[in-house]
């Protein structure tokens, strides 16, 4: 007899969606298939899809250090209530950064106290760090994080040309991925300089998507050159997936993330409501949206990632060009995905689930996770693909209740998340009772050597 059996739905699997039963024992999978014994619990999913549980590689929780921006207890059940059971933290906007292992290890016991999801660490690469980055690892850093322009934080400067290949060869020594925020300084810079009063006009054609572009394309070459591992965070244009895809068709160890709100809203959205969808690189014209989503429907994009990043709300108020630049959408994901994806476009629900889940865990090398498979921890979210919601304020879990998704309408909703087999959200409430786990990549080459 096992704790619990998830009966009567649609799992999403690797080959299609498959009605299938789950049997969950000791927070793991035991079993999936059509005829599985009795547990003490059941779950009735008639009508409804079973999703690995998201694994969201890219926010800001801010924690410690910047909590009345966000904190882990409420971006964790945030991330819970839009069917996340795992996320990989930023080196900042924690403060300090994590730059070094010591602030690894408060931010670690910080998470673990606060987080009611499982939780990996990113570490930083920033001028000065390069020494601190085998420490790092082996803390068990999913990775390690590099700004190419300015990050909006003084204590966090951007990585220039050198520093970011020093570092790249130190991550492929460590065999662990670098990402990179691709926008170039100098031209970020330069147009910068020549904002004329316009607002939110300067602030986009500031940022232009050539930035983006350039500073793609020398990263792929610094990476390329170092033998390292890259990983393109948050790319806002169907151009620089595009570039991200034909070098890894020429070798480059590269990955592409996006991020909802670039498939979701557009440059006239961030006329219409301010600052509330001001971010880097910022949203894009129509016609770039069309062409990511073409890239992603491809096959192009490997991750879809939230990059929350909130703050408190007087720095959303006033004049939009001193505004923080910083989306909090980290419940949105697989509405997004359901709705503009598999409803809008006829995208499969196992991709979706390879964006969320399984690349997340293949890329960063997170056993036991990512997919819905027998002796993998028991993180599933079940979502009913017809349902329309409009989301409110008070449904959002997050610190503080500023998000452009609010008043928008999804086809697609969270039900359940659970997380190794505990039910941490159902329904709009959370439900917890234990916290999340701090995860690490595996070292394949240790791994073999033990199994020899
Ligand atoms: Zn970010």
């Amino acid at each position: 007899m096992t704790d619990l059996i998830v009966r009567g739905g649609v799992a999403v699997l690797p080959d299609g969606p498959t009605r299938v039963e789950i049997s969950i024992a000791d927070g793991r999978i035991v079993e999936i298939g059509p005829d599985v014994r009795g547990a003490r619990d059941e779950i009735d999913a008639r009508g409804l899809v079973m999703f690995p549980g998201l694994i969201d590689v890219h926010l800001h929780f801010n924690e410690p250090g910047r909590t009345e921006w966000e904190g882990a207890a409420t971006g964790s059940r945030a991330l819970a209530a839009g069917g996340g059971t795992l996320f990989f933290d930023m080196p900042l906007n924690s403060t300090p950064c994590c730059v070094n292992a010591r602030e690894i290890d408060r931010k670690r016991t910080a998470l673990e106290a606060a987080s009611i999801t499982d939780f990996g660490l990113w570490g930083g690469l920033v001028p000065g760090s390069v020494p601190e980055m085998a420490e790092m690892a082996d803390r068990g850093v999913v990775g390690f994080k590099a700004f190419m322009c300015d990050s909006g934080l003084p204590e966090f400067p951007r990585a220039d040309d050198a520093t970011l290949y020093d570092g790249l060869r130190e991550a492929a020594k460590l065999r662990l991925p670098v990402a990179v925020h691709a926008e170039s300084e100098a031209l970020t810079r330069a147009f910068a300089q020549r904002m004329r009063g316009r607002g939110v006009r300067d602030f986009l054609d500031s940022r232009p998507v050539i930035a983006e572009l350039e500073a793609i394309h020398r990263a792929l070459l610094l990476a390329a050159e170092a033998g390292a591992a890259l990983h393109i965070v948050h790319i806002s244009t169907g151009r620089g997936v595009a570039l991200v895809a034909e070098a890894r068709a020429k070798g480059v160890d590269v990955s592409a993330e996006t991020c909802p709100h670039y498939l979701w809203f557009t440059e006239e959205d961030v006329e219409r409501l301010g600052a509330i969808a001001k971010c880097a690189p910022p949203l894009r014209p129509k016609d770039d949206v069309q062409a990511l989503w073409r890239e992603l429907v491809a096959g192009h994009v490997d991750i879809v990632a939230s990059d929350h990043s909130p703050t408190i709300p007087e720095r959303k108020a006033g004049d939009f060009l001193s505004a923080w630049g910083g989306i909090a959408g980290v419940q949105s994901t697989l509405s997004v995905l359901l709705d503009r994806g598999y409803h809008g476009r006829g995208l499969p629900l196992e991709r979706i689930a390879a964006l969320l889940a399984a690349a997340p865990a293949q890329r960063f090398r997170i056993a036991r996770k990512g997919m819905l498979a027998p002796g993998n921890d028991a993180d599933l979210v079940i979502v009913d693909p017809e349902q329309t919601f409009t989301l409110h304020e008070d449904d959002l879990k997050q610190r503080h209740k500023i998000s452009p998704y609010t008043r928008q309408t999804f086809r697609g909703a969270v039900r359940r998340t659970v997380r190794r087999g505990e039910t941490i959200f159902m329904d709009g409430h959370i439900t917890a009772s234990t916290g999340g786990r701090f995860v690490k990549p595996f070292d394949s080459l240790r791994s073999l050597t033990a199994s020899l």
